[in-house]
């Protein structure tokens, strides 16, 4: 697709370079966030909705036709709803970032993946071979703009709830996406705001694993095992990486969640079944405070999810040992609220 440019019309009403304090949201939803009152995030250096133009329009162009971007259609308020493929393997794998506007860093760590998947790096090149991969960096361009969680348009709506009702465009749009190139696992990007301490210790939970969106009563056996081996992938990637500390995000039955029903293989927006599930779909939380460590939150997302992209690619996540699940530790919510 052509690339359009001139976004500063669009930047100017509604981007502010001091940050605005989040509404807090309660603490046991997947996604958070938990952002405190009186904690400010400059939003100078956080990539937006201009930022996501250019960088997919630069990767393109500098990929020599390995990455291609494509338009899901538009936001509540006219925003392409972009994203990129990479790779021309049968195994899909969706990436999403920034479902909830004001998660910030999980954008900027989309792009740097799209631009790892574009190299000549060797897994790069096999995960392109065996792969299909679908990276979204902002799935919720208005809400990113805005800095809120949710939508803007009609009403506020959080769209990680939006997959039964479909009351959003953006909804309608990224499942039509989903539908048409059902992938086998799938991977959200979310950040908890200030960070809780790991139970039973005095140490700042900096990484939760999100290993169920649904109780796995309501997977099948195959789904529960895959999502449980995406997890363990993703944690043992973050194994001696700095002083991070690695929970598990608490136990949650959302049905209407974005993964919940990629999952479950719900109904779309018309009421057809889409007949098929993903078979893998989890979540990572990173800790969002301190402008400093933009760099080292970055990571956090994209050292564990590109272990699992070449874990896939290898071959290896259907013979990772699970046994290690339950003990990576439960998060305190902390300052987050119960
Ligand atoms: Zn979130």
């Amino acid at each position: 697709m052509r690339m359009r440019h001139g976004f500063a019309a669009i930047l100017s009403g509604v981007l502010c370079l001091t940050g605005l304090p989040a509404t807090a949201d309660p603490g046991h939803q997947p996604g958070g966030p938990c952002i405190q009152d009186n904690q400010n995030v400059s939003l100078s250096s956080v990539a937006n909705y201009a930022d996501v133009v250019q960088g997919l329009d630069r990767i393109v162009r500098t990929s020599k036709g390995l990455v291609t971007v494509h338009n899901a259609g538009r936001s509540g308020e006219g925003r392409d709803l972009l994203y990129a493929t990479v790779g021309h393997g049968p195994d899909v794998f969706w990436l999403q970032a920034r479902i909830h506007g004001n998660e910030l860093h999980s954008t900027e760590s989309a792009l740097q993946m799209l631009d790892h998947l574009a190299s000549g790096d060797p897994d790069a090149r096999l995960i392109r071979e065996r792969m299909t991969v679908i990276v979204i960096p902002m799935y919720n361009p208005d809400g990113a703009e805005a800095n809120i969680r949710q939508s803007t348009t009609p009403a506020r709506v959080d769209l990680n709830r939006d997959w039964e009702n479909f009351a959003q465009p953006e909804s309608r749009a990224w499942y039509a996406v989903w539908a048409a190139k059902r992938p086998r696992l799938a991977l959200d990007l979310h950040h908890m705001g200030t960070a809780p301490v790991v139970n039973g210790t005095d140490e700042l939970n900096q990484f939760q694993i999100g290993v169920r969106p649904i109780d796995p009563s309501r997977m099948t056996a195959a789904q529960w095992l895959t999502n449980r081996q995406m997890s363990m992938v993703s944690v043992k990637a973050l194994d001696g990486f700095g002083q991070t500390h690695v929970a598990r995000y608490p136990d949650i039955d959302i049905t209407n969640a974005v993964f919940s029903r990629m999952l479950l293989g719900g109904p779309g927006p018309d009421g057809s079944r889409p007949g098929f599930t993903t078979q893998g779909a989890i979540f990572y939380e990173v800790r969002s405070v301190g402008q400093k460590s933009n760099g080292y939150l970055e990571r956090l997302f994209t050292v564990p999810a590109m272990a699992l992209l070449t874990s896939v690619a290898r071959g290896e996540l259907s013979g990772t040992d699970v046994s290690g699940v339950d003990a990576v530790p439960r998060a305190t919510q902390g300052p987050c609220g119960v």
